[in-house]
This record gives structure tokens, sequence and C-alpha cells, in this order.
């Protein structure tokens, strides 16, 4: 009997080492799950932490890029139709001026546009739709705005708006704007008529296309007189009626392209920038 008694502690005690180091290794697990819990609870929090550190940091980035495109987009001057010239807005230069080159793009417009180009001067080409006819000219519309420049509408025959039917004025009007279009896959901007003479009619029909219409400060390529290149920069650079802000009006003219470098360095020289017709109020 002792010796089953015996036995039996023994058993017991057998069971009970067995027992206790089963909940022992039943109990290593219990702590390790808690603990992978724990750590899993860390990891999780660190990782979206992380997530939210990085949506703030995006969020950050996407606003001042908004800021500094709006801040790129913000409008330099606004045309003033008193002078047709331009004033600063946002705190753009008072000391600008405005390069602008009508009856394009006839014999010299390419390379007057490689001139500016080179000086990196903007400027607004305004086209004819009789320099459009063959694939050629379009080529070399394509060609200046490809560079950077403007296009503005000088209407399709440089017809003198005033002395047409309203009819003619709207095809006159409407005809380049659709040639411009086909060719560089955007309307023109600008409008100015030929000898800056405009109706009613076309006021309107201009400003219903999305067109800023704008006439010129001073110009003198067309007289007689400045029909040479020294000349024409004398005068351009020299003129009295030089101020901030003026709208220049030059053509594509053999003399005027031959002026045309002397013309931006005289005009440097003096402090004046040149405005950029993408920065005008008004103009998309
Ligand atoms: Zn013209």
């Amino acid at each position: 009997m002792i010796h089953m008694k015996i036995f039996m502690a023994a058993a017991s005690l057998a069971l009970l080492t067995a027992c206790s180091s089963d909940a022992q290794s039943a109990e290593e697990p219990a702590e390790s799950v808690e603990q992978q819990e724990t750590e899993a609870a860390a990891e999780k929090e660190k990782v979206e932490k992380e997530a939210a550190e990085k949506a703030e940091r995006e969020k950050a980035e996407a606003e001042a890029e908004a800021k500094a495109k709006a801040e790129a987009e913000k409008p330099e001057y606004k045309l003033n139709p008193a002078f047709w010239g331009f004033e600063p807005v946002n705190g753009a230069s008072e000391e600008a001026v405005l390069i602008t080159i009508d009856d394009a793009p006839d014999k010299r417009s390419l390379e007057m546009a490689e001139t500016l180009k080179e000086k990196g001067i903007p400027a607004i080409f305004f086209v004819n739709g009789h320099f459009l006819d063959t694939d050629e000219e379009k080529e070399t519309l394509k060609k200046i705005h490809d560079m950077g420049f403007a296009i503005g509408n000088h209407t399709e025959t440089h017809a003198i708006l005033p002395t047409i039917s309203e009819e003619q004025q709207r095809e006159e009007i409407l005809a380049v704007s659709k040639t411009i279009e086909e060719t560089i896959g955007e309307k023109p901007k600008f409008f100015r008529a030929p000898q800056g003479a405009n109706t009613d009619f076309s006021r309107e029909l201009v400003a219903e296309e999305g067109m800023l219409l704008m006439n010129w400060t001073y110009g003198y390529d067309w007289e007689q007189q400045y029909m040479d290149a020294a000349a024409l920069t004398d005068i351009m650079v020299n003129s009295e009626f030089l101020q901030n802000g003026a709208n220049l009006l030059m053509h594509d003219r053999e003399w005027t392209a031959e002026a045309l470098p002397d013309i931006i360095d005289g005009l440097s020289k003096k402090g004046y920038s040149f405005i950029d017709p993408s920065k005008i109020e008004g103009v998309e």
C-alpha cells in the first residue's frame, strides 16, 4: 500500500511537474503574443504616424507648388487704352515696354523672332491670313509660336475695318483666327486692327472671341524717313513718346529687322525691361 501511495505521489508529482511545465510553456507563448501585439500596435502606430507625416508633407508641397504656380500666373501688367500701353500690377517693374511686330509672317518675321529669342525678349507677332496661304508660311508661324512668342490676329487681308460691312469684318477677323488655331493649336489671344481702325462691331466680336484688343503707343517704321535701320533705331530708342509701359509697334520690314537688335539694346541700356504678353491681365 505504501508502495502504491509513493507511486501515486510520484505520479501526481510527475503530473504536477508535467502540468506546471505545460503551464509554463503555454504561458510563454501567451506572453509572447501579448508582446507581439504590443509590438504590432507600436509598429502600426509608427506606420500610421509616418503615413500621416508623409501626407502632411505632400500636402504642404502641393500647397507650395500651387502657390508658386498662382504666383507665376499672376498678371504683371494691365492694358491702359488711354495710351495703349501697360501699367504694372502685383509689383511688376514700371520701367517696361512691349514689343509688337505687325504684318507677320511676311519675309523677316522668323529672323526677327530669332533676334528676340537670342536676347530673351518676349513679343507679340500680329499675323495676317494672306501671309499664311502656303504650308511654308504656316510652318514659319508654327516656328515663331514654338519659340515662345505670342500670336495676335491682324485680320485676314489687312482690311480697313470701318470701310467694309459687318459680315466682311466678321470674315476678316474669324478667318485668320481659324488658320492660326489650325496651325499652332490655339486661338490668338490678341487683336490689332490694321491702322488701329476699329468699329463697335469689331470691338464686340474681338471681345466675344476672347482676344485682347490693342493699338499701340508709338511706331515709325512705315514713315519714309525711318525706312533706314540707323534712323529707325534712333527714333525708337529716343522717341518723345517713350514712357513706362509703352506699346511699341514695328513691322515685318527689312529695315526694322536690321534695326531690331540695336533697338532692344538701346531700350535695355535706358533701363527698360520687356513685358511678357502672357503676363498681361485678361490673357489666359
Ligand atoms: Zn498692319
